[in-house]
C-alpha cells in the first residue's frame, strides 16, 4: 500500500464512539458512506467491498455528513526522475588538460548551462531539474556571481557542479597573461566567496582559449578546459523546438552539451529535452563526473567554432 493522503483530524472529524456523544451535531460523525469513501481513498486492502454491502462494518455507528474540506491529492508522478546513480563528485586531480566529450559507452551525458547565474532563468532551470533528479554543470560569469551570489549557492546547494567562465566573459586569448589568470582567479575568488566551494573546471568564453593558455591554468589552478560537442546555437534563440532538436539529434555517450541558461527559451526547451534524453536512457552526469569516468587526456580540441555569443 502506498502512502496515504495527509489530511489532519479538523478535515476528517473522525469520531469511532462519536453516535453517542449526545447533542453533537451531524456535521461531528461520519456516515457508512463517508467511512466507505475514505477506506476506498485509502487504497487497498480497506475498502466498500470488503464489509459487503449488506454487513455491519465498524462504520455503523458513525453518523456525519460528507467531508467537504478534504480533496483528493493531484497525482504528480508523471515526471520521470534520474536515478541516483551514486557517483560522487570526485576530489582528485583532473584527468586532462582539455575535455570536449568524454568516449564511454554508458549513455552519460553531461549538460552544461553557461553565463549565469541570472536571477530569473536559472532558478527556473533548477526547478526544473531538482523534479527530475538531474545533475548539471553551471558555468559562471564571476561578475554575475557577485551580482546573484544567492542564485550561485542555490546552485550548489541542490548537487550542482559550478565551474569557472571567467570574471568578465571577454575572450581570453586577447588577454596578456596577467590579465587573463586575473579573469580566471577573481572568478575562483567570487564562487567561493558565494557559494564556498571552488570551480574544478574551466569553460573559456567563446571556447578561446590557446593550448599555452590551457596548460598554463591546468598547471597553475588545476582546472582544466571543458569545451562542449553538442552546440544547440541556443544564443541565436531559434525557439524551444528547435534547440532541443538539435540537442537530441547531438547527444551521443559521452557528450557534453553546451547551453545558457542565460536565455530564457534555452530554459523553457529543457523539459522536452530532459524528458526526451531520460526516455532515451541517458543519464546525467556533471562534467566533474564525466571527465573522471576516463583517465588521461580524451580531447577532440582544436577545432572548435568560436560563435560570437559563446
Ligand atoms: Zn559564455
Amino acid at each position: 500500500m502506498t502512502s496515504p493522503p495527509s489530511f489532519s483530524g479538523q478535515d476528517l472529524p473522525l469520531h469511532p464512539s462519536g453516535s453517542s456523544r449526545a447533542g453533537e451535531g451531524d456535521e461531528s460523525r461520519l456516515s457508512r458512506r463517508g467511512f466507505l469513501t475514505l477506506a476506498a481513498s485509502l487504497g487497498a486492502g480497506f475498502t466498500a467491498s470488503a464489509y459487503g454491502a449488506d454487513t455491519p462494518g465498524p462504520s455503523d455507528a458513525v453518523k456525519t455528513t460528507a467531508n467537504t474540506t478534504y480533496r483528493t491529492p493531484q497525482i504528480s508522478g508523471v515526471v520521470q526522475r534520474c536515478p541516483d546513480l551514486g557517483i560522487p563528485i570526485p576530489t582528485g586531480p583532473p584527468p586532462g588538460v582539455t575535455f570536449s566529450r568524454v568516449p564511454v559507452t554508458d549513455q552519460f551525458v553531461a549538460m552544461t548551462f553557461d553565463d549565469g547565474p541570472h536571477p530569473q532563468n536559472t532558478p527556473r532551470l533548477l526547478d526544473m531539474l531538482r523534479e527530475r533528479n538531474i545533475r548539471a554543470t553551471f558555468y559562471v560569469i564571476g561578475r554575475n556571481v557577485d551580482l546573484y551570489p544567492a542564485v550561485a549557492r542555490r546552485v550548489v546547494a541542490e548537487g550542482h557542479e559550478i565551474g569557472n567562465h571567467s570574471y568578465t566573459h571577454r575572450s581570453l586569448t586577447t588577454l596578456g597573461d596577467a590579465a587573463m589568470h586575473d579573469e580566471i582567479k577573481k572568478t575562483q575568488d567570487a564562487v567561493l566567496r558565494a557559494t564556498g566551494v571552488l570551480p574544478r573546471t574551466l569553460r573559456p568564453p567563446y571556447g578561446a582559449f590557446r593550448q599555452n593558455q590551457r596548460q598554463a591554468i591546468y598547471t597553475e589552478l588545476g582546472l582544466p578546459t571543458i569545451l562542449w560537442s553538442v552546440d544547440p546555437l541556443d544564443w541565436k534563440r531559434p525557439g524551444p523546438a528547435i534547440v532541443s532538436q538539435r540537442i537530441l539529434a547531438g547527444v551521443t555517450p559521452g557528450a557534453i552539451v553546451l547551453s545558457h541558461d542565460l536565455h530564457s527559451q534555452t530554459v523553457d526547451a529543457m523539459p522536452a529535452t530532459l524528458d526526451a534524453l531520460m526516455l532515451k536512457g541517458y543519464k546525467f552526469l556533471s562534467v566533474s563526473q564525466l571527465i573522471a569516468m576516463k583517465g588521461g587526456d580524451s580531447t577532440q580540441t582544436t577545432t572548435v567554432a568560436a560563435p560570437a555569443e559563446h
